[in-house]
C-alpha cells in the first residue's frame, strides 16, 4: 500500500499546527517546522537540525515539501523573470518576478485558466482547467525566493529577495477564495515571510461576494480591474459585470475601504485604442468615484494593453495615455501609468497563458496507445 504524502506547503499557519497536533507534536513544532520551510527554503526533513529526530522520522514517512516543478526560466533584457511551472495533467502556470531599485515583485497565479473570459486577456483565452492548491500559490513564492537566493548567494545581497507579492498572475484568486486566502495566510506570518498586509495585493476582476469576504479574514491591499466606466461597456469586456455590475462593486469596493480606513483601492485600467480611451470615459470614470454615497479613496494605474494576436484590438497611443491620465491627475486621483515589463519574454500583464497547456491531453494519450 502506499501512502499519500502531505504536501506541507498546502498547510496555512492554522492547518500546520492541527497536523503537528495530529502527530503528537506540540505548536512550538510547527512554528519551527514553517521557519525552516519558508524562511530558510529547507525542503529535507534531515537538514532541520533543531526537530527531534523522532519528529524527523515521523515527517519523512507521513509528509514531504513540494513546489510545483519549473518547465522553463526566462528573463528579459530589463531583468523581468518569468518561470513556466508543470501543475500536471498538461497544465501549466506562470510566476513573474519584478525587479525594481526599492522593491522585488513576485506576480503570482492562483488557477491554471480562468472562467472571467475578460476580451483583451490571453489567461482568458485559453479557458479554465482548474484551481490551484494553497501548496501551488505559496509554492511559487517558495520556489521564486530562494531561486533568487540562490542566483546572489555571495554577493552583499539583502537576504530577502521578494518584497510584495501581487495575486495578478493566471486567474481570478476571489474565484479560487480558500486556496488564495491559505497563501495569503502564510505571506502575513511572522513565522513564514511576514510581509505587511500593504505588501501583498489581491487583485480581482470584480466578485463582489468575495471581495467583502477578503475584508473579514484578509485585508490585504486591493487592486479592481475596472476598465470601463458605465455598465454597457464593461459588460463587454469584464463579462463578470453583467453579474456585478458596477454600482454593486463600487459598493463592495467602499465597505472593504470601511474595514481599512487609511487604505485605498487600485483600480487598473487596460488601455484600448479606440475603445475605452476617450476624454469622455476619463470624465465618466472621476464621476464614477467622487460621487454615490461617498467617494471611494483610490488610485489608478493604467495598463497598455499588451497584444498576443487577438484581432481588433489595439494598445492606445502614448499621448492618449497621457491625455487621458491628465484628465484623472487634473480631478485629484493619484494615476500612475504602468511600464510595460518583460514583454520580450511574453510576461507583461494578460500575456500569461503557460504555452505547455495541453487540454485534451493528448501527448498523455499518444503515451499510452499500443506501439504497433
Ligand atoms: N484576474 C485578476 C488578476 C489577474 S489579471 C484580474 O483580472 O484582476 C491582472 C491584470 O492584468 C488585470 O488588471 C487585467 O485586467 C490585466 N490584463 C489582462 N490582460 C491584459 C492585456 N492583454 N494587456 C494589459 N493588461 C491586461
Ligand atoms: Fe481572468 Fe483576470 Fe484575465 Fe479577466 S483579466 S480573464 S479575470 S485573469
Amino acid at each position: 500500500m502506499t501512502t499519500v504524502l502531505t504536501n506541507l506547503l498546502d498547510l496555512n499557519p492554522v492547518q500546520l499546527r492541527e497536523y503537528c497536533a495530529s502527530l503528537d507534536e506540540k505548536p512550538f513544532r510547527a512554528r519551527q517546522l514553517q521557519r525552516w520551510i519558508h524562511q530558510s527554503g529547507v525542503g529535507d526533513f534531515e537538514q532541520m537540525t533543531d526537530l527531534a529526530k523522532s519528529l524527523r522520522g515521523k515527517l519523512s514517512h507521513c509528509a514531504r515539501v513540494a513546489a510545483p516543478a519549473v518547465i522553463a526560466d526566462h528573463v528579459s533584457a530589463d531583468g523581468t523573470r518569468k518561470w513556466l511551472l508543470d501543475v500536471g495533467e498538461g497544465n501549466a502556470i506562470e510566476t513573474v518576478f519584478i525587479p525594481e531599485d526599492d522593491r522585488g515583485t513576485l506576480c503570482v497565479s492562483t488557477q491554471a485558466g480562468c472562467t472571467v473570459n475578460c476580451l483583451f486577456c490571453s489567461t482568458g483565452k485559453q479557458g479554465f482547467s482548474r484551481n490551484l492548491t494553497t501548496g501551488e500559490i505559496i509554492g511559487q513564492l517558495w520556489m521564486a525566493e530562494f531561486a533568487l537566493r540562490a542566483m546572489r548567494a555571495g554577493e552583499d545581497a539583502p537576504a530577502r529577495q521578494i518584497s510584495n507579492v501581487v495575486l495578478m498572475g493566471m486567474g481570478e484568486p476571489l474565484l479560487n477564495f480558500d486556496a488564495s486566502v491559505g497563501a495569503l495566510m502564510l505571506m502575513l506570518d511572522d513565522n513564514a515571510y511576514g510581509l505587511s498586509r500593504r505588501r501583498v495585493t489581491v487583485s480581482t476582476s470584480g466578485v463582489v461576494p468575495m471581495i467583502d469576504r477578503l475584508a473579514k479574514t484578509c485585508p490585504v491591499a486591493l487592486a479592481v480591474s475596472l476598465h470601463a466606466p458605465n455598465d454597457a461597456l464593461r459588460d463587454r469586456l469584464v463579462p463578470l459585470n453583467r453579474k456585478h455590475p458596477l454600482a454593486s462593486l463600487m459598493a463592495a469596493c467602499r465597505r472593504y475601504l470601511d474595514a481599512a480606513p487609511r487604505d485605498f483601492v487600485t483600480f487598473e485600467y487596460c488601455m484600448l485604442d479606440g475603445v475605452n480611451d476617450a476624454d469622455s470615459h476619463a470624465k465618466e470614470l472621476v464621476d464614477l468615484v467622487r460621487y454615490g454615497p461617498s467617494p471611494v479613496s483610490c488610485k489608478f494605474n493604467l495598463i497598455p494593453f499588451n497584444a498576443f494576436g487577438m484581432p481588433g484590438l489595439r494598445r492606445s497611443p502614448p499621448e492618449r495615455i497621457q491625455a487621458f491620465a491628465g484628465i484623472l491627475m487634473d480631478a485629484g486621483i493619484v494615476t500612475t501609468v504602468r511600464k510595460t515589463r518583460g514583454d520580450d519574454i511574453d510576461a507583461a500583464c494578460g500575456m500569461l497563458a503557460g504555452e505547455v497547456q495541453d487540454r485534451t491531453h493528448i501527448r498523455r494519450r499518444l503515451m499510452q496507445m499500443p506501439r504497433c
